[in-house]
């Protein structure tokens, strides 16, 4: 049997990809190397956009359980910002298992077929080839993550970034202790606190440098005491369930289509985890992907990609700049924190739920001079 659309990777990108595909009328099979219940290192925060996309391919958000989010903070040593979600926008903490199971229902229920314990093995002249045989299709998508093969095979591969940065997430048994998601600034390290349930928070800590090893438990307990309110706060709170690590990001793609051959979510090249966007710029890819090759038309989602993640991938160059600056992060943390409105244009601006002309142009050159002065 052939199929319009093959793709490599189950992850919840693959399953938005088939759930959008099979809506627009093509036939789509998944091959997933691994079987479920499929967990990964992430934050776990579908920011206000992330949920929308969701929303769009017929994923009911309320069935997902988890934890409302309404907004971000920033904290760095004794301060904090606090910047709410626009009015009306909310995000969620929700399990990573819990997510792709809700979308692997959707996805078959829209009529793909889902080939869990099977692993992409190359591209052939007439679709993939698999650790069960010959999958024949017109297209192929790579859906298969931060280190995608499909995007080496396709030629598409680019030199990673330079500066290596990793990831290691933990979950706590601890009452969540506020309803945004946190983030601590520390040296050369990042936590990031997201609620997923009324007795349950996941730790993402992020930092540049080396991966000592594969001692992922070691690594989160070296990196805490960078960020002493974080620890003091998790001293007591029992760990639930084993760490998981990702890295190096930085992974980068050429061109997102090449021929037939297509790339979405992080194998189209990889957005730093720091301003939680990863999914919701995933849900947005699938979506413009379907809509590409229901016109038999990759060119479209080529300018579509570079469209959508524009805003995304400004913002999270800003973070990572002030992540690498901490005088800057310093000043923009007691800035944020002077003009919270200020905050939530900004956040409404990542999530794409505000225009940039919301901004202000009173309110930015305030924020300019408070950055700018000591
Ligand atoms: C520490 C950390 C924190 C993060 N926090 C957030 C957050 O709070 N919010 C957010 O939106 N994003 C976050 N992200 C990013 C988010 O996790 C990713 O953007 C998202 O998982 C991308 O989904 P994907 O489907 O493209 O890739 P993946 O989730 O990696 O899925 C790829 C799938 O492909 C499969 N696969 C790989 N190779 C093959 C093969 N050869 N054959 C078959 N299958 C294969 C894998 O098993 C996997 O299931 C975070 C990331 C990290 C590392």
């Amino acid at each position: 049997m052939s199929f319009d659309v093959a793709i490599a990777g189950g992850g919840p990108v693959g399953l938005a990809a088939a759930l959008a595909l099979c809506r627009a009328g093509l036939s789509v099979a998944v091959v997933e190397r691994r079987r479920p219940p499929l967990d990964k290192a992430c934050g776990e925060g579908l920011m206000p956009d992330g949920l929308a996309a969701l929303a769009a391919l017929g994923v009911d958000p309320a069935a997902l359980g988890g934890a409302p989010l309404a907004g971000i903070s920033w904290l760095d040593g004794a301060r904090r910002a606090d910047g709410a979600f626009p009015a009306g926008c909310r995000g969620l903490g929700v399990r990573r298992p819990r997510l792709h199971a809700a979308l692997a229902e959707a996805a078959a229920a829209a009529g793909a077929e889902l080939r869990f314990g099977v692993a992409a093995a190359g591209l052939t002249a007439d679709g993939l080839a698999t650790s069960a045989g010959p999958l024949a299709a017109r297209w192929v998508v790579g859906a298969d993550g931060l280190h995608s093969a499909v995007r080496v095979w396709a030629g598409l591969a680019r030199p990673p970034l330079p500066r290596r940065r990793f990831g290691v997430r933990r979950h706590v048994r601890i009452p969540p202790w506020g309803d945004r998601v946190e983030v601590h600034w520390g040296e050369g390290c990042e936590g990031y606190v997201t609620p997923v349930g009324p007795e349950l928070v996941g730790v993402a800590l992020l930092w540049n440098g080396a991966w000592r090893g594969s001692r992922l438990a070691g690594g989160f307990e070296r990196l805490l005491p960078r960020l002493p309110a974080l620890a003091a706060r998790l001293r007591e709170a029992p760990v639930a369930g084993p760490d998981r690590g990702a890295g190096p990001f930085g992974q980068r793609a050429r061109a997102v289509a090449r021929g037939r051959v297509l790339l979405v979510g992080d194998a189209a090249g990889y957005l730093d985890p720091l301003t939680g966007e990863g999914l919701a710029l995933g849900f947005a890819q699938a979506r413009a992907l379907a809509t590409a090759l229901a016109a038999g038309d990759p060119a479209r989602y080529r300018a579509a990609h570079r469209r959508d993640g524009r805003r995304a991938r400004a913002i999270t160059r800003l973070a990572l700049f002030a992540s690498a600056h901490p005088a800057v992060r310093r000043r923009a943390v007691a800035a944020l924190a002077a003009d919270p409105a200020l905050f939530t244009r900004l956040l409404g601006l990542l999530t794409g739920d505000l225009p940039v002309g919301a901004l202000g142009l009173g309110p930015l050159l305030a924020f300019a001079r408070r950055l700018a002065l000591p």
